[in-house]
């Protein structure tokens, strides 16, 4: 109400809020469009084995293109996506075309990989969770081990049905990363008691391995935590040559990064199977 907050003072500070909700509004309205209309696509990260030096697996990383704003980064829309429970249906497609992408590698006579499938842990909260993933695996004749599952560890530390959930993934043959792992609220020793098969090392901890004693201190830490518990350990964000190195010397034996490669688009990642192949 203009007259009780005093006139002039309103229009000072108000006009900010209406523009950052009304641009909401419209990303919002945009977002829900784009899914309806396909305007989506997946690029593939490799992982890397950092003695072998071949494709262990690839993560699939959703793109967002829209006709006339671009290229929107998943920071900027994910957030958003969760909000407003449009994850779901995205979601649901982004398992689905990673799925087709298997299978049409299959078709191509690529070795298999598994392809990793970034998971909300609002998509996990979805009753109908279990259901959307068996009849899309069954619909694209995908077998569950060659899809991991990568969750952050607020799906973790929640509740026991999103456990439950987690085990029931496991079960069914899919494996599952936690991602962004030590950024998390939680102290590292707990990850024995998590229903996983791989960590995912959060990035942070890598961009100053070769110069922070402490960041190495921590990979270490994690990397024995995981090997007693049966984890495999995957360092996120390798940039340089000296960072695979380190890595490898503390113990971690995959990783993801620039300096092997960006997400592509599928076709660019092909020649990494035939390597694969020839190195087997
Ligand atoms: P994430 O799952 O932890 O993925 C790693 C992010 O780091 C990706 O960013 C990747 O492009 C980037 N990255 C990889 N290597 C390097 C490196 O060497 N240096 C640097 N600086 N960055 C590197 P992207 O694709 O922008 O995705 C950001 C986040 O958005 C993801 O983090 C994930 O949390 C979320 N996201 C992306 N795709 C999906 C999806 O399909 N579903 C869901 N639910 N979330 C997704
Ligand atoms: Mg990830
Ligand atoms: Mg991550
Ligand atoms: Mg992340």
């Amino acid at each position: 109400d203009v007259k009780e907050n005093g006139g002039g003072n309103y229009k000072m500070y108000e006009p900010g809020i209406a523009t950052r909700t009304l641009e909401r509004i419209l990303l919002e309205n945009e977002l829900r469009k784009s899914v309806k209309l396909g305007y989506f696509t997946l690029e593939y990260q490799p992982k890397m084995n950092l003695s072998r030096r071949n494709l262990s697996g690839v993560e699939a990383l959703v793109r967002w293109n829209h006709p006339d704003l671009g290229r929107i980064p998943p920071d900027k829309f994910i957030p958003l996506a969760e909000e407003t429970k449009i994850i779901l249906p995205l979601g649901e497609w982004i398992l689905r075309e990673a799925c087709r992408q298997a299978a049409e590698w299959k078709r191509q006579g690529c070795s298999p990989v598994r392809i990793a499938v970034n998971m909300s842990t609002v998509q996990l909260e979805d009753p109908e969770i279990i259901e959307t993933i068996k009849r899309i695996l069954f619909e694209e004749k995908v077998e569950p081990e060659l899809i991991e599952i990568e969750l952050t560890e607020t799906s973790f530390a929640d509740r026991d049905e999103m456990r439950e959930t987690i085990q029931w993934i496991r079960d069914f043959g899919m494996h599952v990363a936690i991602d962004d792992f030590g950024t998390g609220y939680s102290t590292f020793s707990y990850i024995k008691e998590l229903p996983a098969d791989a960590v995912k090392i959060d990035m942070s901890f890598v961009k100053d391995i070769d110069v922070n004693e402490n960041s190495r201190a921590i990979i270490k830490a994690i990397v024995a935590l995981a090997d007693t518990a049966g984890l495999n350990v995957i360092a996120e964000g390798i940039e340089t040559e000296e960072q695979a190195k380190i890595l490898h010397s503390l113990g971690c034996r995959e990783g993801q990064g620039y300096y092997f490669s960006k997400p592509v688009p599928p076709a660019d990642c092909e020649f990494l199977f035939s390597e694969r192949a020839k190195n087997e």
